[in-house]
């Protein structure tokens, strides 16, 4: 039996990273968890509401991702194992484009270096295969086997579940207003008490900075929106077993989305080119009406049975680094953890990241971190490029 006193870790932000690093944390032996979430417990304000979220493990962000993904994949098997409920949907992912376009090319590279399930389909195939799609000629698809549909509220609900069952104490409606290391700890002030900690886990999203000023120069929010459509006759063709997540790339647009999970509409989107903001306050609440018709045309555009008006839409946000990768490292003392700027597509692999987390800050060891999510190296690159690019899934 362990009879030293507990390591106690507070968990900031309960959202994506926040929920798997305290499901992660409460396994370990010896380890007092305490999470702290501004909101209530699975709430529509961070980067990880909207229903659904797409994952994929062909990517053309590139190799570096796949074993995280790979192994996010397992751990999402896991989560959905030790809670019995339902978060992964492998139906497949579908990215069609032109196939000379930079992402057909780099997602067609992750498959063959790592080897991964696909089918490769032509023009003829695609529009046999999907005539939900309005193919165009020329088009190529590949459809990435363990991609599908993540349902984010339910993720985030079940990792929670499963911290406290182990034993972690989450308080809600409690915004953390400061961290300040002292010798041997650090204390973690809210408007309720200055509560004294062994570690830190900082997964506060888009709202990192507040809190970490180093992340100040560093993260930027893009704002990115959610639309949902519904089609002109049955949803049938739009449902998960006929109808996988999918991307599409034509000229300067973007669509992305999943299948109908709620039988009714399904989720379709592009995001118009919003200006970059540095704090949550400045993030639009809604699209304007311009905004939502130029989407409805782009979907009934590629979707010839959409009703091209949305039936719902919602305006989000997320951190991002200028590269988009995330910040995964540890401060100098190696009390605090930051996991941060998850770029607009960082839900799939966040129980990889909430396991990173967890053993940043309970074993203040970054092995099996790659070098390039270190702050150091985000700083470096914020200085050689100084400009950071749209785009997220
Ligand atoms: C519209 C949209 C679509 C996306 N689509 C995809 C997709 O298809 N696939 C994909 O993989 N990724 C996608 N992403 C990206 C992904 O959802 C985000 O990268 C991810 O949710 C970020 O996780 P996070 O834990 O950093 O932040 P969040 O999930 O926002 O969690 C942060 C939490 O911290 C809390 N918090 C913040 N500050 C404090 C504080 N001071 N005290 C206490 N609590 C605090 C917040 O309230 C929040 O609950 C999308 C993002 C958006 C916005």
């Amino acid at each position: 039996m362990n009879t030293s006193a507990p390591l106690t870790v507070a968990v900031i932000g309960l959202g994506a990273v926040g929920s798997m690093a305290a499901w992660q944390l409460s396994k370990r032996e010896n380890v007092r968890v305490i999470g702290l979430e501004q909101y209530g417990r699975v709430h529509s304000h961070g980067s990880y509401a909207g229903e659904s979220r797409v994952f994929r493990s062909a990517y053309h962000e590139g190799g570096i991702y796949v074993p995280m993904l790979l192994e996010s994949r397992e751990l999402w098997r896991r989560l959905e194992q030790e809670s019995g409920r339902e978060i992964y949907y492998e139906v497949g992912c579908l990215s069609i484009a032109q196939e000379d376009r930079i992402e057909y090319r780099t997602t067609l590279e992750t498959v063959h270096d790592y080897d991964l399930p696909h089918e490769l389909l032509d023009t003829d195939e695609l529009r046999e295969r999907y005539p939900q799609h309005r193919i165009h000629d020329g088009d190529k698809g590949i459809l990435d086997a363990f991609g599908g549909g993540l349902r984010p509220e339910v993720a985030v609900m079940s990792a929670l579940r499963l911290a406290e069952e182990a034993g972690a104490e989450l308080r809600f409606n409690t915004p953390v207003l400061a961290i300040e290391e002292e010798p041997g700890g650090v204390v973690v002030r809210t408007p309720q008490e200055a509560l004294r900690v062994d570690r830190v886990v900082v997964a506060s999203g888009s709202w990192s900075n507040r809190i970490r000023p180093e992340l100040d120069e560093l993260l930027r929010l893009q704002v990115l929106g959610l639309t949902w459509f519904m089609p002109e006759r049955g949803i049938e063709p739009f449902l998960p077993e006929r109808f996988p997540a999918f991307l599409r790339d034509v000229g300067p647009v973007h669509f992305f989305g999943a299948p109908s999970f709620d039988g009714y509409s399904i989720k379709a989107c592009s995001n118009p080119t919003w200006p970059v903001a540095r704090d949550v306050r400045e993030v639009p609440t809604a699209y304007t009406r311009e905004e939502l018709v130029k989407i409805g045309q782009q979907a009934a555009e590629f979707f010839p049975g959409l009703n091209p008006e949305p039936v719902r839409s919602s305006v989000h946000h997320c951190a991002y680094t200028p590269n988009r990768m995330p910040v995964v490292d540890l401060n100098g003392s190696s009390r605090i953890a930051v996991v941060a700027g998850l770029s607009g597509h960082g839900f799939k692999f966040a129980p990889k990241l909430g396991e990173l987390a967890a053993q940043l800050a309970a074993d203040g060891s970054t092995e099996g971190v790659p070098e390039e999510f270190a702050l150091a190296h985000h700083m470096r690159v914020l200085r050689e490029r100084g400009a950071y690019t749209g785009g997220g899934h």
